[in-house]
C-alpha cells in the first residue's frame, strides 16, 4: 500500500524530516522523537508568526516570539487558539475572506462567489484548497482549510496510521454505515476514514451496509445548518432508506458469514453506536459468528464509553478477539488522528504532535491527570495548529499495554464540562435516526 510521492530529501524542512524521515512513525524512540518534534514545532511556529497576521497578533498580545521556544519545556508558553474560533465564521458572502483571515499570507484564495458554504467549499476543492468541516451536531460546524502541502503531508501520515491498525490490503471491508464520501468529501470522517478505505483496499471488496445519497438536505444536517432544510424531504427516498436500515443488520450478518466461509480476512468499520446496534440485533436473533483473528473491528467518530464492555460483546457475538478491536480518536481540529493499540490506548504520533492537558485555567498539568486536550500540530500548514479542543482526556507518558514508545491517551475521552455533545458519531446517529424515524 503505497503510491506515495515523498519529496526529495534535500528539500525537507524540519516538519518533513519529522514526517518522512522515520520508517515507522510509531516506533521512534522517545529521545529522537523529542528532537524531531521540537524541530517541527519550532518551524511551524516560525511560519505562523511571520506569515499569519492573526497568530502574529496573538503572540504579540502574549508577549512571546518564536525565539522564546528553544526547548520542549518552553512550549508550555506557546499561545493556543480555542477551537471556538474556527466556528465563528460569517455568512457565506464573507466566508472566503474569513478563511483568508485565519490562513497564512502565502495560501492563495481565488475570487469566487457562492450562496452557500457547500457551494463555496466545492469551488475551493476545484482550486486545490480543501476546507475540512466537522460535524455540526452542536448547531455549528468548524472549518479548517488544508492547502496542497498540508494535504500531501496528511496523506503520508495516514499511511503510517493505517499500518498501525494492522490492516492487510487483501482484506474485505464491511462498513456498518454509509459511504461518508457520498455525503460530502470534505466532512472530516469522509476525508479520513472514507478515503483510507478506497486508498488501501480494492474497490470491489468494500461493502457499505447503508446507502445515503448526498442531497443538499443531508449535507446541511451534517454541517449543522438544519433549520427547515435539515430533514429528508423526498418521501420515496426516505422510504427506501428506512427499508435499507431495517435490512442492513441481517444483510451484514449474511455478508460476514459468506466471507467467513471463504476464509477471507476483513475489517468491520463503523461508529461505536452502529456496532452496538448490530451486536444487539445479532443477540436478539440468536445469531453467532466465529470470525477469529483474521478480522479487525475498527470504530471511530466518538461515543466509545467502555471499550471492555463493547469488546467483550464483540468477542462473544462475532468471535473477534479484543486485541483486534481498535478505535480511532479523530478530530477535525487536527491533521493527525490517534489510533488505539491492542490494549486500547490511543497512540500519539510523537515525532510531530505536541500534546497538552490543560486545567480550568488552561495551564498545562502533568501526565495521569484529566483535563482539556490541547496540542501543537505542525502539519497544519495553512492555519496555526496550536489549538485547545473541547475534549477531556488523560495523557499517559507511555503505553501500559504495548512497547511502542511515546505518550498515549487513555479512555474515556469525553466532552469537557461546558462543551457540547458533538462528533461524527453523534451526527451519524442523528442521520440514522432520521432514516429510521421518518420525517
Ligand atoms: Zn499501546
Amino acid at each position: 500500500m503505497s503510491g506515495e510521492q515523498v519529496p526529495p530529501r534535500d528539500s525537507w524542512d524540519p516538519i518533513d524530516e519529522a514526517l518522512y524521515g522515520p520508517e515507522d512513525l510509531y516506533k521512534v524512540k522517545a529521545e529522537e522523537a523529542d528532537r524531531l518534534r521540537l524541530g517541527a514545532v519550532r518551524s511551524s511556529l516560525n511560519r505562523h508568526y511571520t506569515r499569519n497576521r492573526f497568530y502574529n497578533t496573538l503572540c504579540k498580545q502574549r508577549g512571546v516570539t518564536p525565539e522564546d521556544f528553544k526547548k520542549l519545556d518552553d512550549l508550555a508558553k506557546v499561545p493556543l487558539v480555542a477551537d471556538a474560533i474556527f466556528k465563528q465564521y460569517p455568512e457565506p458572502g464573507k466566508f472566503v475572506a474569513w478563511l483568508r483571515g485565519i490562513s497564512c499570507d502565502d495560501v492563495k484564495y481565488p475570487k469566487i462567489e457562492g450562496s452557500s458554504y457547500q457551494e463555496l467549499i466545492d469551488r475551493l476543492n476545484e482550486y486545490g484548497l480543501k476546507v475540512i468541516f466537522s460535524s455540526g451536531t452542536s448547531g455549528r460546524s468548524s472549518f479548517f482549510p488544508r492547502d496542497q502541502i498540508a494535504l500531501e503531508r496528511e496523506k503520508h501520515f495516514r499511511l503510517h496510521h493505517y499500518r498501525f491498525l494492522g490492516h492487510d490490503p487483501e482484506e474485505y471491508v464491511v462498513q456498518l454505515g454509509p459511504d461518508y464520501r457520498k455525503i460530502h468529501p470534505n466532512w472530516v470522517i469522509a476525508h479520513t476514514a472514507g478515503n483510507d478505505d478506497r486508498r488501501f483496499h480494492k474497490e470491489d471488496r468494500i461493502h457499505h451496509m447503508v446507502s445515503i445519497d448526498a442531497t443538499t438536505d443531508t449535507v446541511h444536517t451534517v454541517m449543522g445548518q438544519s433549520g427547515q432544510m435539515g430533514r429528508f424531504q423526498a418521501k420515496d427516498k426516505l422510504k427506501l432508506l428506512k427499508e435499507q436500515a431495517r435490512e442492513a443488520n441481517s444483510l451484514t450478518a449474511q455478508i460476514l458469514e459468506d466471507l467467513n466461509k471463504k476464509g477471507a480476512k476483513g475489517k468491520i468499520g463503523g461508529t461505536p453506536p452502529l456496532l452496538n446496534d448490530f451486536l444487539s440485533w445479532m443477540e436478539n436473533s440468536g445469531e453467532r459468528l466465529s470470525l477469529g483473528d483474521r478480522w479487525i473491528i475498527e470504530t471511530g467518530g466518538g461515543g466509545l464509553v467502555s471499550p471492555e464492555t463493547l469488546y467483550n460483546r464483540v468477542e462473544r457475538v462475532l468471535g473477534i478477539p479484543s486485541e483486534n478491536c481498535r478505535d480511532i480518536y479523530g478530530l477535525s481540529e487536527s491533521t493527525v488522528s490517534f489510533p488505539s493499540c491492542e490494549g486500547h490506548y490511543y497512540h500519539i504520533v510523537h515525532t510531530l504532535l505536541h500534546p497538552f492537558v490543560l486545567d480550568d485555567e488552561l495551564e498545562p498539568v502533568g501526565y495521569g491527570e484529566f483535563g482539556r486536550f490541547g496540542f501543537i500540530d505542525p502539519l497544519a500548514h495553512a492555519y496555526p495548529g496550536c489549538i485547545i479542543t473541547g475534549d477531556r482526556i488523560k495523557l499517559l507518558e507511555s503505553c501500559p499495554s504495548c512497547d511502542r514508545p511515546g505518550p498515549v491517551i487513555s479512555s474515556p475521552i469525553t466532552r469537557a464540562p461546558g462543551a457540547e455533545d458533538r462528533g461524527c458519531g453523534a451526527t451519524v446517529r442523528k442521520l440514522m435516526a432520521e432514516v429510521t424515524d421518518g420525517a
